[in-house]
């Protein structure tokens, strides 16, 4: 088998039919001298409306559906028209971009009747924006004379039946990829793969969580023993912070997996938390490229990563979280306070990022996503329900004013002082420190500080561990796979 590379095209990098056009010329370059599978997001913006719709249906609003229908309907159309001159391949696509609107209006229609969204139908609804923009990209790439199809992870990914957040099934995965896919490969057909969804091993179609497009690639990557992952993207790769908040981050040229995976388990959203979980034991490497600049080499993570030599190596930051305090008196007392509270929030599947206990305080608390706010705390409540009538257990309190701020580098093991420069910079920024958590790997320092002075902080630490300047001249060389291919912009796209 020719060496084969998994690339997934983000959102953005399919926007519109400028952006698809773009995608599939650095498709073409990498097909000429292997074999691809590519993975696609739905186009930007598009998952968000998905799940707006189902909100506005479950509300019983139908009249929102019939809009967006119409809405995605133009958006794709238009985007077709751009891409394919050819009148029967663009007739094909329209036939199945409208089979795919049919069923996204039957089943908004269905929830606003019921008003009941079930997070069964929210999986089926919200997965719809990949279903339509896998057929666009295809149809690109058959334009440019590379055969290519349009392929439904329904039929590949097979997950656990956890919806909204499901884990793939790996051996089940790895024998519908052979089947599916390595036919295709073996005719050099490039299959363009729906990103996000899977469906259990009874086919009800489920999704890896937001972001998940990245998992689907690196899931298909290990599946298929692929060579490499390329993820393309709107920015040159992970930087030393999220550009959005610290304009003068800059990119990395190498970093390791648990660096990587620390990142984007802290909010850095350029990487969905799990996406390094499949190719990791294997040691593929995971390219992060910007398909806006596609001469740009990008970042390469791999098991090593390569030092600084400074120690810290970027900072992330998550918003969208909430405090959850379980306080009181007794709580030193209770042995078993901690295996209560945890068991709580495992029932749930709600993840925790961050854990801090001051037994001087007598409270413990931890992080967790906003969204898991509500039923976590009930949930907390009721599992110590005896011990706050008896007043042992004086509250379960929660803040969503927060942030967690990370500052991440595998490198800071065994180098002192890191803690102390975090918290004098922070201090004479006079930005206040609610709590602490550092892992005994020494990967990172977490923080967690007021919502409104996050960016401040990220800024702060950026400056004072000197993230703007280039890395140190003891960079050690690249080890692994071969450097990736040099794609310049086609001319077309050339301004
Ligand atoms: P895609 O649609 O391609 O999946 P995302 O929007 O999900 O793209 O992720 C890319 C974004 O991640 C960037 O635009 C950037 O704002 C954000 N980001 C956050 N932290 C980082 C980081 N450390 N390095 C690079 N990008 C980051
Ligand atoms: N389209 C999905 C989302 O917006 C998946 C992805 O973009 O990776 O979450
Ligand atoms: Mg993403």
């Amino acid at each position: 088998m020719p060496r084969l590379c998994v690339m997934k095209f983000g959102g953005t990098s399919v926007g519109d039919a400028a952006c698809i056009a773009r995608a599939a010329a650095i498709v073409q370059s990498t097909a000429s001298d292997g074999s691809v599978v590519v993975v696609v997001s739905a186009m930007s913006g598009v998952t968000n409306r998905l799940i707006d719709a189902a909100r506005h249906a479950e509300a019983g609003d139908a009249e929102f559906a019939t809009k967006l229908v119409a809405e995605l309907r133009h958006q794709h159309s238009k985007a077709l028209g751009t891409l394919v001159r050819d009148a029967r391949r663009a007739a094909e696509v329209d036939k199945s971009l409208s089979h795919v609107l049919a069923e996204l209006e039957r089943l908004l229609q269905g929830t606003a009747l019921l008003r009941e969204l079930t997070p069964r139908a929210l999986d089926a609804i919200s997965g719809m924006g990949e279903r339509l923009s896998t057929p666009l990209l295809a149809a690109a790439l058959n334009e440019l004379g590379v055969s290519s199809v349009p392929v439904s992870a329904t039929d590949v990914i097979v997950t656990d039946p956890h919806h909204g957040r499901a884990e793939p099934l790996m051996e089940p995965t790895r024998e519908r990829a052979a089947k599916c896919l390595h036919p295709l490969l073996k005719k050099g057909v490039v299959p363009v793969v729906t990103g996000f969804i899977g469906a259990t091993l009874e086919r009800v179609p489920t999704t890896l969580g937001r972001g998940g497009s990245d998992y689907s690639a690196t899931i298909l990557g290990a599946a298929l023993g692929a060579q490499e992952t390329v993820i393309w993207t709107d920015v040159d790769g992970v930087k030393t912070a999220d550009p959005k908040l610290v304009p003068e981050a800059r990119t990395i040229d190498e970093i390791s997996y648990n660096e990587a995976a620390e990142l984007a388990y802290f909010g850095a959203k350029v990487l969905h938390p799990n996406t390094l979980r499949p190719v990791t034991a294997a040691g593929v490497p995971v390219w992060i490229r910007n398909s806006f600049a596609p001469e740009k080499p990008g970042t390469k993570i791999t098991a090593r990563g390569s030092s600084n030599g400074g120690g810290v190596k970027a900072l992330t930051a998550i918003r969208g979280v909430t405090l959850i305090t379980v306080g009181g008196p007794g709580i030193v007392g209770l042995p078993d306070v901690l295996a209560r509270s945890f068991a709580a929030t495992a029932s749930l599947r709600t993840n925790v990022l961050f854990v801090s206990q001051s037994s001087s305080q007598n409270d413990i608390c931890f992080v967790i996503s906003s969204s898991d706010e509500k039923r976590t705390v009930e949930a907390l409540r009721h599992a110590f329900a005896p011990e706050i009538a008896e007043q042992t257990v004086e509250h379960v309190s929660s803040n969503s004013r927060i942030a967690i701020v990370a500052v991440v580098g595998e490198n800071m093991h065994g180098i002192p002082g890191i803690a102390g420069r975090t918290f004098s910079a922070l201090g004479r920024e006079g930005i206040n420190i609610i709590a602490i958590a550092q892992g005994s790997s020494e990967y990172n320092i977490s923080l967690v500080v007021e919502a409104d002075a996050m960016q401040r902080a990220m800024l702060t630490l950026h400056r004072e561990f000197r993230l703007h300047e280039a890395a140190s001249a003891a960079r050690e060389p690249h080890t692994a796979s071969r450097p990736p291919k040099r794609i310049s912009e086609p001319a077309s796209l050339r301004k």
